[in-house]
């Protein structure tokens, strides 16, 4: 079975990344690579990962003209990464056009949206000229997601119940903040284990430092994947 487990290679180098990921296998864990690790590694260094045969989920988070974040999704399903994901406040058109830059592709990336970046709370979102509670914009932007043809969205857990309610099953949930129980929370506020996100009815839980910063990454990876099982 295919693990739920997307772990967050955030590290600086890709010399770094590569020696976490050394005694890890494509069965037990799928692999996030973001900004920093993309920036200083490269996308020569993400094709590497997929040719070690992991399910590479690619966090860029593409925000921009429908043409060129079309044009930027289809370089990186060139690269064979297993997903992919856009700003859903990009709007319809943008969200339309990367799907369809996907049609292409006989084996394409799942491409998933972020909604509302869980750093953003109300005065924040006032402050872009939003007046609404951060929970009623997820749902707005989840919704117009899936009406674009997105295949899920990247959610905090606290939100996974009520988009598996509003969105139905056939939408993934990706979802970041998992610490398992006795872990340290670090800089991240509303945290879940793994057992309550699954009940929430997240797809794939994303999960970094737990891991990443742990002496025995292999031991909370092997308890993620029973609970996932
Ligand atoms: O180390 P930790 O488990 O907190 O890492 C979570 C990962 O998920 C990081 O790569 C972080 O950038 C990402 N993420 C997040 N919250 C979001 C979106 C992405 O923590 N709302």
């Amino acid at each position: 079975m295919s693990s739920k487990l997307i772990i967050a290679l955030d590290f600086p180098s890709a010399e770094q990344a590569l020696a976490f990921i050394e005694p890890l296998s494509p069965a037990i864990c799928k692999l996030k690579v973001g900004f920093e690790l993309y920036v200083s590694a490269g996308s020569d260094f993400v094709h590497s990962l997929v040719e070690r045969g992991f399910d590479v989920f690619l966090d860029l988070k593409f925000h921009d003209i429908p043409n060129t974040v079309a044009s930027a999704c289809r370089a990186a399903a060139r690269l064979g990464v297993w997903m992919i994901n856009v700003h859903a406040s990009g709007g319809e058109k943008m969200m339309r056009a990367a799907r369809e830059a996907l049609g292409d592709f006989e084996n394409p990336p799942k491409l998933i949206a972020v909604t509302v970046l869980t750093s953003m709370d109300q005065s924040q979102l006032q402050g872009i000229g939003l007046d609404l509670p951060p929970q009623e914009q997820v749902i707005r932007l989840a919704k117009l997601a899936k009406h674009s043809g997105l295949d899920g969205v990247v959610c905090s857990a606290q939100e996974a119940k009520m988009l598996r309610k509003a969105l139905g099953d056939d939408f993934l949930l990706v979802t970041p903040g998992i610490r398992p129980s006795g872990a340290d929370i670090g800089d991240q506020s509303r945290v879940m284990t793994p057992e309550t996100a699954l009940k929430s009815g997240v797809n794939y839980m994303v999960v970094g430092r737990p891991i990443t910063q742990s002496k025995k990454p292999q031991t909370i990876i092997k308890m993620i994947n029973t609970i996932s099982n």
